[in-house]
């Protein structure tokens, strides 16, 4: 089993840590993290620890997160944030990944495959792969990234932060990194996953796809009486 954690940067209430238009960094950077945990879910033998707090209520202190991390024995370690320069909008851009500072190969592995994968989801500026001395990196006991997705207080960027298939399309890449470090594949679908759609008593589909089920039921909420998911 392959240990994940992974978090969401600070919280919904941290005091500056948002866009010139009052936008929270934490919510950009948990839809990231909850797309990613989604997508890991596509993979056989990952365990996840989430490390921030999924209400994004408390902002989890650095000590805690990365305690939390290192007695449960993760393997690797995953940070979301979101960039800001001056905090008035400005055309600045651009993804970058960042490992503690010094050579840590594994690390260096890890941002180079998700970090690769990660700017061709956000699709701006690659500003590469650096290096800086944050407690998450530091403190970690395992091969650790922090990923700058774009800058909130960006023209630019903030058109991909508030595109919710963007953030989708980023968290699936964080997990196909993940995946890759590791050698893991993806888990097949078997027909055990078919669910039919029964709607007032007449099956109208049968889908293997989870997110395309619930679509299905969304689209009869409120004109049916009754809807039932029936496995196959
Ligand atoms: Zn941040």
């Amino acid at each position: 089993m392959v240990k994940v954690a992974i978090g969401a940067g600070h919280g919904f209430y941290t005091k500056g840590k948002r866009s010139p238009n009052d936008e929270r960094e934490w919510f950009f950077n948990k839809q990231v993290v909850e797309y990613a945990i989604k997508h890991l879910r596509d993979y056989d033998g990952i365990d996840v620890l989430r490390v921030d707090d999924r209400t994004g209520k408390t902002d989890v202190p650095l000590q805690e997160r990365t305690d939390n991390a290192n007695s449960w024995g993760a393997d690797i370690y995953i940070s979301c944030h979101h960039n800001a320069n001056t905090g008035e909008w400005g055309t600045w851009t651009g993804t970058e990944t960042y490992t503690y500072e010094g050579n840590w190969n594994e690390a260096e592995k890890l941002a180079g495959i998700v970090h690769g994968k990660v700017i061709g989801a956000y699709g701006l500026a690659n500003r590469g792969l650096k290096k800086a001395n944050f407690h998450v990196l530091r403190e970690t006991k395992m091969p650790a990234i922090l990923i700058e997705g774009g800058f909130m207080d960006s023209e630019i960027d903030i058109k991909k932060l508030r595109d919710d298939s963007v953030l989708e399309k980023v968290g699936q890449a964080i997990a196909e990194g993940v995946a890759e470090y590791f050698g893991l594949k993806k888990r097949e679908k078997s027909t055990s996953d078919i669910h039919r759609l029964i709607v007032d008593g007449k099956q109208v589909i049968a889908l293997k796809d989870d997110d395309n089920l619930l679509n299905e039921v969304k689209s009869y909420l409120g004109k049916a009486k009754e809807i039932k998911i029936q496995k196959v």
